[in-house]
């Protein structure tokens, strides 16, 4: 299989698990993969079913770009082959410089020199630099353990560690894996018994770039062998790169030993970037792409998208994208059409869970405790302002919010809403705080 039909192949099998049977082997099927650029996905449709390219655009398209985004680890749009006049795609390198993800799972282009340094993350890169140039060398950096909020950079530095190992050292054996991978191999390895041969491939690495490990969480199994394997590598001066989105003691149900484990090298956080350091990422992002845009969009983008970058990565692909298909030139009149669609989306994704989700991130408390019938303050406190974001930012009553908060009533929703109004009446540093979620949960 060429390269393209292996992505199509891995980007059909995710939407066969998002849409039924028949709906799939009506819409998807029939598209033939043509070709992809760094931003593009390009299909063509069996001329028998040409009339359903519309209803593929509008009911499908969100789909398939998100199947994408994830088979490309980077922000991907579908388009249809008459969608894109051949000028414009011929302008974008195609294949050559997309990024790809090899056997070790490494993406080729998340690279330290397309990295941007700022004050958000320059500890972190650094430990990352140093435990590339000298991997498993050092006791001090063993684990090297980053944490930070979502589409912060923690994978791209990741990869980058272990593209800079392989290129100086070609030898070196390397292997990025994503945490729920581990586990699923494991379960696997359990079920075939080739549990020594799972124990193997681990043990023989000198590098293991392990991913999102919070979702060790709640998995006994994959926390023993992970210990073990942890164990071995570290024994024999193997090193071990970790992320997570919270700090090893913030991992709920991890065994005493393993957080233990985790913590005995360094532990570096990645804080959200700074507006400059937003809009030097885009101006990287833009020119890695051949993309031409003018320096003040970047900056509205870095201004609008405060939270994730890839979420500022996304809106850059959708005001490129929204120039082709229109034939218009990148200017801020249509940066801030795109810009208001991006917006209404984000408010859209806005539900009580990610409120609880964002409240509880921020003070770095679990969303069940935030639930709980706990009443120990602070933690009331961070409740009550759960339940006024949400009355604030959504349409739910107070019955439909008092449900999603653990069952209870209308009136405690009320009451705890009045309090934090109260509260913010007397207490700046908590209005602070208060907007600062909000604008987190907003992105804006
Ligand atoms: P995380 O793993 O923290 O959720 P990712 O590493 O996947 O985030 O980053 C999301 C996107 O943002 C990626 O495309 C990545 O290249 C980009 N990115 C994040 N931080 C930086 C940075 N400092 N410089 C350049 N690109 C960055
Ligand atoms: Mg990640």
């Amino acid at each position: 299989m060429s390269n393209i039909e292996i992505y199509w192949q891995k980007i059909t099998d995710l939407l066969k698990q998002e849409m039924n049977e028949i709906t799939f082997d009506t819409f998807i099927s029939p598209i033939i993969p043509v070709k992809y650029t760094d931003s593009l996905f390009v299909g063509s449709i069996n001329m028998s079913v040409v009339a359903y390219k519309d209803i593929i655009k509008k009911k499908y398209s969100d789909k398939i770009n998100k199947a994408l985004t994830e088979v490309f680890s980077r922000p991907m749009s579908f388009v249809f082959d008459d969608e894109i006049s051949d000028t414009k795609t011929k302008e974008e390198p195609v294949e050559s410089i997309a990024s790809v993800q090899r056997e070790n799972g490494l993406i080729t282009n998340y690279l330290f020199n397309n990295y941007i340094v700022g004050s958000s993350n320059n500890i972190a890169y650094a430990a990352a630099v140093a435990v590339a140039d000298n991997p498993g060398e050092d006791d001090m950096y063993n684990p090297l353990f980053l944490y930070g909020g979502v589409g912060l950079g923690k994978t791209h530095l990741m990869h980058a560690i272990g593209n800079h190992v392989t290129a100086c050292n070609p030898d070196a054996k390397v292997l990025y894996v994503s945490c729920e991978k581990f586990t699923t191999e494991l379960v696997e390895a359990i079920r075939d018994k080739k549990t020594i041969e799972f124990k193997e491939r681990y043990r023989q690495l000198d590098l293991l770039l392990i991913d999102d490990v919070q979702f060790l969480s709640g998995k006994e199994a994959a926390q023993e062998e992970f210990f073990h394997t942890f164990n071995a590598l570290f024994d024999a001066k193997k090193q071990i790169v970790m992320c997570s989105d919270r700090k090893p003691s913030e991992i709920q149900t991890l065994t005493d030993r393993l957080i233990s484990r985790m913590s005995k090298g360094l532990i570096f956080d990645i804080k959200a970037p700074d507006f400059e350091t937003r809009t030097a990422i885009l101006a990287k992002k833009a020119e890695s792409k051949n993309i031409k845009i003018p320096n003040e969009i970047l900056q509205y983008i870095a201004y609008t998208i405060t939270s994730n970058i890839r979420e500022m990565e996304g809106a850059l692909n959708k005001i490129v994208i929204y120039a082709k298909f229109n034939n218009r030139v990148i200017d801020m009149e249509l940066a801030e059409e795109v810009m208001k669609d991006v917006i209404k989306d984000n408010k859209a994704n806005i539900t009580v869970s990610y409120i609880q989700e964002t409240v509880a991130d921020f003070y770095k408390v679990s969303v069940e405790e935030l639930l709980s019938k706990r009443r120990t303050k602070p933690l009331t406190t961070y409740r009550h302002i759960a339940m006024y974001l949400c009355r604030k930012l959504l349409e739910d009553s107070l019955e439909e919010i008092g449900e999603k908060f653990g069952g209870r009533d209308h009136s405690t929703v009320m009451n705890g809403c009045d309090k934090v109004c109260k509260l913010m009446e007397s207490n700046d540093e908590r209005v602070a705080e208060i907007k600062s979620i909000e604008k987190r949960i907003v992105g804006n």
